[in-house]
């Protein structure tokens, strides 16, 4: 993916080469990494609503929050890596879920591949659609 040849997703700009392994503030290379796919009923009330937020953590994080109450996931990358196709069958399961929204957690270091993953759930749907 061209944008991580030289990274400036966040305003960091390591300009390291995360197609190569380099890895920058955010400690993420080229993978989707992953913590915890849930339906969360806790979430503000507006937020989640009646069904619940479909929430999916990614792991590592852009920022070094002090008190960040997900610091495993965040600071110590604890999670699973997974394919862009994978993430747009893991929104496809959420919104099969009827949750109220998707919800992303510390997306911003995956940002293009979040996109890839949209495109692909995208089409995936109106074909499923299609069959109806
Ligand atoms: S996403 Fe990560 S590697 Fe890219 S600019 Fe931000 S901190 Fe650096």
């Amino acid at each position: 993916m061209q944008e991580l040849e030289s990274c400036e997703i966040c305003p960091h700009r390591c300009k390291v080469n995360r197609e190569n392994g380099q890895i920058g503030r955010c400690r993420c290379n080229d993978k989707i990494k992953i913590a915890l796919v849930s339906v969360h009923q806790y979430e503000e009330p507006c937020i989640s609503r009646i069904n619940g937020s479909g929430t999916i953590f990614f792991s590592n994080c852009n920022l070094n929050c002090m008190y960040c109450q997900n610091y495993e996931i965040s600071q110590l990358g604890k999670g699973r890596e997974i394919l862009v196709e994978e993430l747009a069958d893991i929104f496809l399961e959420q919104q099969a879920k009827k949750v109220n929204n998707i919800n992303l957690v510390t997306p911003t270091m995956y940002a293009y591949q979040i996109i890839e993953a949209i495109k692909i759930a995208r089409k995936k749907r109106t074909r499923n659609s299609n069959n109806i």
